[in-house]
């Protein structure tokens, strides 16, 4: 199995980038940690850290448990996801874009940092979602997410729709709720479709998303991975990167 760390390595994978007619990415939370948005299974990952923290971020959980909601939203209110910045990993794949090497980029991430990296929206699929807006359960009111913590900061804990006065949540995929299914066909066709997909900073673990890179060796593309740990795809990766995304990701886009 490749394990490359090198200028070399570094080298053959914008290479491979240049000649590749389409590009696919799949970024995962590693490439908002040195935004200072902790992962969920890295070292110092949110679940790493409290495994307790995994088993109650279930949309079951968020329904059935108002303490668990009036926690959720005010840990939103303060949260370090709405102030962070985007970091060079993100830069580098809006570089990239410019360099028309970029066809699709599907992102795990809900922080919204792509978009502040000034990648194309309709380049991004936020597969899971985006802590920007807020979105109702009961129906389908839906708005920046700024209005509701607005209501919380004046003292709303548990704010419901003015429209149908159903449970409000972040616009985000939690575990148990169905991904839009738009998003995910346009996402497995454009895996299906390119012939490089790179996937950076995912422990390639949460499904459906993690059998994209599958659906593109499938279809004929090379795999490149990007991580700093092992992910189950190694085996099936052209090339892979331990190192800093921050620190590898511009140095390979200023060589394509
Ligand atoms: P994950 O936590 O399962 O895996 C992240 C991987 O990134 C780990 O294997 C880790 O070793 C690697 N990594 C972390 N920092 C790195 C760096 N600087 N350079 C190289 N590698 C680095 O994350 P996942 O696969 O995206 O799945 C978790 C789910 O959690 C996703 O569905 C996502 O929606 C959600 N999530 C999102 C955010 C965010 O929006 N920033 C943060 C935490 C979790």
């Amino acid at each position: 199995m490749p394990d490359v760390t090198t200028e070399a390595n570094i080298d053959a994978v914008a290479l491979a980038i240049r000649e590749a007619r389409s590009v696919v990415v799949l970024t995962g939370a590693g490439i908002s940690t040195e935004s200072g948005i902790p992962d969920f299974r890295g070292p110092d990952g949110v679940w790493t850290r409290n495994p307790e923290a995994e088993r109650t971020a279930t949309i079951q959980h968020y329904v059935a448990n108002r303490d668990h909601r009036v926690r959720s939203w005010a840990g939103r209110a303060g949260s370090a996801m709405h102030n962070a910045e985007p970091n060079a990993g993100h830069y580098a794949l809006t570089a990239l874009e410019g360099k028309g090497g970029l066809d699709t980029l599907v992102t795990q991430n809900i922080d919204g940092l792509h978009h502040a990296a000034g990648t194309s929206p309709e380049r991004i699929i936020e597969i899971h979602g985006t802590v920007r807006d807020y979105a109702c359960l009961g129906c389908s009111d839906r708005g920046p997410i700024e209005v509701v913590l607005e209501r919380v900061r004046n003292g709303d804990e548990d704010p419901h729709c003015e429209s149908c006065g159903g449970l409000l949540k972040s616009a985000t995929i939690s575990f148990g709720q169905a991904l839009i299914a738009e998003d995910l066909e346009r996402a497995q066709l454009a895996a299906a479709g390119c012939d490089l997909f790179l996937a950076i900073g995912t422990s390639l673990t949460v499904y459906p998303v993690a059998a994209l890179p599958e659906i593109a060796i499938q279809y004929g593309a090379r795999l490149i991975i990007l991580n700093a740990q092992e992910t189950p795809y190694d085996g099936l990766a052209a090339a892979i990167l331990r190192d800093g995304i921050g620190e590898v990701l511009p140095k390979i886009v200023e060589r394509v």
